[in-house]
């Protein structure tokens, strides 16, 4: 934490805090696999990138955050685990105005749980009454904390009716990501997936492409409609912590449970993140 290694408990901050009162904040989600940061550079570029759509220049180069949460997940000793990077503005002005605010960062590093890397029965998807506000509302694509709050309702929606997840529509009405995930559907042995002109170009998102490329899967990225998504083969959705989740039931519609494309992919994904990809590390 800003720049120390300190104890979970030890890492405090102040309730006057600008990032905690008016949203001033951005994080990232890592996912670290036999005791490497998958997508290491990838993340902490999109965390700099994040920080700076809401006017905030980090303290730290990104090498820097990066050899962080590498030794960070060293020092927590944990072989599967979930990284925070967090940047928030400090304590020294309670108003509106955020000049001469301090910029904090910190990289919490938690054991990812067994229990999650169990649950992998299909989501059943509710369709939500929230929208993802329009790029001129709101810093759309950086992944700011007040972006979340939008998702935590829609969840919370989904969750009373039985449901596990929320899809969420954008401004025009067109399809834009789930709460914490992106989606694709296959139609005709062809992915597509709405453009991130709207909401988080998840890294996930960009990998899961290129190795529907790799396998000779045409992908098309386009504006998909709600009925589209109700009328696809196979529907998924895709995020460091969800991997590659399949779609069991989207309003009406349940998807049958063969689902080649989404098996074949998510197989990939998994060879990529748990054996094979480049070590990161420094
Ligand atoms: N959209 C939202 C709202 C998210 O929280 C996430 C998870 N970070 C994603 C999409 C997927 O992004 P990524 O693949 O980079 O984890």
């Amino acid at each position: 934490m800003d720049g120390l290694v300190v104890e979970p408990e030890r890492a405090q901050l102040s309730v006057l805090s600008f990032g905690l009162n008016n949203a001033a904040c951005v994080f990232e989600g890592i996912r670290v696999y036999q005791g490497r940061p998958f997508a290491l550079r990838e993340h902490v570029k999109r965390l700099a990138e994040s920080a700076e759509m809401l006017g905030m220049q980090l303290p730290f180069t990104t090498p820097e955050v990066e050899k962080a949460i590498e030794s960070t997940v060293i020092t927590a000793g944990f072989s599967d685990a979930y990284v925070r990077p967090l940047v928030w503005r400090g304590d020294e002005a309670i108003g509106i105005d955020p000049t001469g605010t301090s910029i904090h960062v910190a990289v919490p590093v938690l054991r990812w749980p067994a229990s999650i890397a169990k649950s992998n029965s299909p989501v059943r998807l509710h369709l939500s009454r929230w929208t993802r506000p329009a790029p001129n509302m709101a810093p759309v694509k950086a992944k700011a904390s007040a972006s979340y709050v939008i998702g935590a309702l829609a969840l919370d929606d989904a969750k009373r009716v039985g449901c596990d997840d929320a899809l969420l529509l954008d401004h025009n009405g067109d399809v834009a990501e789930a709460t914490g995930s992106n989606v694709f559907i296959v139609r005709n042995g062809q992915l597509e997936t709405p453009p991130p002109e709207t909401f988080l170009d998840g890294i996930t998102r960009r990998v899961v492409i290129r190795l529907a490329e790799e396998e000779g899967i045409p992908v098309v990225v386009r504006q998909l409609s709600v009925d589209e998504v109700a009328a696809a083969d196979e529907v998924f959705l895709t995020g460091t912590a969800a991997e590659i989740k399949p779609v069991g039931s989207f309003m009406q519609r349940t998807y049958a449970g063969e689902r080649p494309v989404t098996a074949l992919l998510a197989a990939a994904y998994g060879c990529l993140v748990r054996e094979s990809h480049p070590l990161e590390v420094k």
